[in-house]
């Protein structure tokens, strides 16, 4: 995060004086306590100072960079998953194609009767099929979709880093985010590499902090 002159000047303090009291940090700024009160809490949020009840500030000695990588490894699935985008098992595959166009999405979750999850089609599955077949309205999806248990999952408690080494790993788009049921996991939501984009965004711009 981007800190303002007189963030830098606090820290300089703390750091040359630490354990210090923010009346303590007030004075040798020339500013009131209360004037300093959003800087601290700034800094203390942001993990670059500590404060200890009748102690005062310390400086934690972490760099930006640490910190950054701290907030990062914290972030859950949950926290950034899409709503799934789900066919049935016996859809054709000509209006699964036009699930993906109208609800705007790389990859469509299958599931059975039960909702349960038995499937992942992606764009490559419906091109590949569009070539080899002139009638898609007859070509049910169960046909050409990756199938359980070849599905990589995650959960909504997972990791995001997690997650995202799945995606590299199996050289995919997106995961669907289950939940165990009974007899088969419902799909709760999507996880997708524009999700995994946009917390590293959010993190660099500090809306976190
Ligand atoms: P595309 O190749 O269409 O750009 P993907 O890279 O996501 O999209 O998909 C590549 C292949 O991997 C497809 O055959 C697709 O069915 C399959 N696939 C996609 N997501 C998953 C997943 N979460 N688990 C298992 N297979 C998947």
């Amino acid at each position: 995060m981007e800190l303002s002159n007189r963030q830098e000047q606090i820290i300089q303090i703390v750091k040359d004086n630490g354990p210090i009291t923010g009346e303590n940090i007030a004075e040798r700024l020339e500013l009131t306590r209360a004037t300093l009160r959003p800087d601290l809490a700034i800094l203390t949020m942001a993990g670059y100072l500590d404060a200890r009840p009748r102690v005062g500030y310390f400086f934690t000695g972490k760099t930006g960079s640490e910190l950054f990588t701290e907030k990062l490894k914290k972030f859950k699935v949950r926290e950034y998953q899409s709503l799934p985008i789900v066919v049935e098992e016996d859809v054709s595959a000509y209006d699964a194609i036009c699930a993906m166009f109208l609800e705007d999405v790389g990859t469509l979750f299958v599931t059975n009767h039960k909702s349960h999850l038995v499937g992942v089609l992606s764009r490559k599955d419906l091109l590949r099929a569009s070539i080899g077949s002139k009638d898609l309205t007859s070509i049910p999806v169960h046909i050409i979709m990756t199938r359980m248990p070849n599905i990589t999952i995650c959960e909504p408690e997972d990791l995001l880093l997690d997650a995202a080494q799945k995606l590299i790993e199996k050289q995919i788009d997106g995961l669907p985010v289950v939940n165990p049921a009974e007899d088969g996991l419902e799909v709760v939501g999507r996880l997708t590499k524009t999700n995994i984009t946009k917390a590293l965004v959010e993190l660099a711009r500090d809306q976190h902090i």
